[in-house]
């Protein structure tokens, strides 16, 4: 994924920005993870980039779960769905 950065961004910055998508599925290294936690509570443009990314990933991610599922097994949930909702509560 190519991204480019803003003219003047510090290599902190960028560093940090290259492990956002780690941070947020939280697959970074302990120290790591409090690296990037410092420099965001200190740095309001990369929190803010921090805030955007984590409420996109989290909607792109729900979308992609679903686009994502075969025909076939979207099919499936979509009857199993529906079924649950017309059986519930079973008697
Ligand atoms: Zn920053």
């Amino acid at each position: 994924m190519q991204r480019s950065e803003p003219e003047g961004a510090n290599a902190a910055c960028v560093a940090v920005r290259n492990l956002v998508f780690e941070f947020i599925d939280r697959e970074l290294e302990p120290e790591q993870a409090a690296g990037v936690e410092t420099h965001l509570a200190a740095c309001s443009p990369c929190a803010g980039f921090y805030a955007f990314e984590r409420t996109f990933l989290g909607v792109l991610r729900r979308r992609v779960a679903i686009e994502q599922a075969p025909a076939e097994l979207r099919e499936r949930l979509r009857i199993a769905l529906a079924d649950r909702k017309r059986s519930d509560p079973p008697s």
